[in-house]
């Protein structure tokens, strides 16, 4: 039996089609790849072809909703101590207000803070409200820590893994706490990574093991009546001179800030 070799006049010109047909589909993939990814839940038609080109690179997260919380002053603390220089107030407001920016300037997040005034007094279970009635895809919250000694330094997330009871409510929900978990984990990711050792790392937590959270069987007030992913940050030891000296300058408030944002947009990602 003869075999009939395909002559090259024929098969060469297949193959430069076939290599072309790759090529373009390969290319068509890594145009519409990172624009689906990047508006999750928005239709591809109802994009213009001008949303093409100027958000392929991720950045539109305009249908999030993010609450910040400014920590104090609030029930229990005014927030108002001097320590090294400074108070916890003024910090957690001005890297919130950088935080708000950063969020909505870079990444058309949705941004609803728990106050409008620095020195408005709202109590925990007033902030977990506002976060609630806003429909938040995520309560953030900003607070510094403190302790005796002055040895202690770095940046802690905490999450709620248990409920608490407070002012006559249990929660949060299993769900929440569920949510939450997975929450801080990718804002804990994100915001150590882009903080790159500025700051010393001590991970995640849970809301049981702050005093309060403790005392209240093992959430926090805003975690119990929180009804969306809750997570708390402590990001430096005010106790510390050094850390002090770093969130005190407009600098490192301003490090701090960029870097939550990374935090919270890396668990925006991954919200279906
Ligand atoms: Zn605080």
């Amino acid at each position: 039996m003869r075999i009939i070799k395909p002559s090259i006049k024929i098969v060469l010109p297949l193959l430069l089609c076939m290599a072309a047909l790759l090529v373009g589909l390969y290319l068509k993939s890594e145009q519409v790849v990172p624009t689906t990814t990047s508006v999750p839940g928005q239709e591809l038609s109802s994009m213009t072809s001008e949303d093409k080109h100027d958000s392929p690179d991720s950045r539109d997260f305009s249908r999030f909703v993010v609450c910040l919380d400014p920590g104090h002053s609030s029930d229990g603390s005014d927030g108002k101590a001097k320590v090294n220089g400074v108070t916890e107030l003024e910090i957690n407001w001005e890297v919130a207000e950088k935080l708000k920016r950063a969020l909505e300037e870079r990444y058309r997040v949705r941004v609803v803070m728990t106050r409008d005034e620095r020195d408005k007094t709202v109590g925990n279970r007033q902030r977990a409200e506002v976060a609630n009635n806003a429909h938040a895809d995520l309560f953030f919250r900003l607070h510094c820590d403190w302790e005796a000694t002055g040895k202690q330094f770095g940046f802690t997330f905490y999450y709620p893994a248990q409920a608490g009871t407070a002012e006559g409510r249990t929660g949060p929900s299993a769900d929440v706490m569920r949510s939450s978990q997975k929450a801080a984990m990718s804002i804990h990711s994100g915001t150590a990574k882009a903080l790159n050792g500025a700051l010393t790392d001590h991970g995640i937590k849970t809301d049981d093991s702050t005093y309060i959270g403790h005392s209240q069987g093992g959430a926090l007030t805003g975690s119990i009546f929180s009804e969306i992913p809750v997570v708390l940050i402590e990001m430096v030891y005010l106790s510390n001179k050094s850390d002090a000296e770093f969130i005190k300058s407009d600098k490192g408030q301003q490090v701090m800030a960029d870097s939550l944002a990374e935090g919270i947009v890396e668990y925006l990602r991954s919200v279906p």
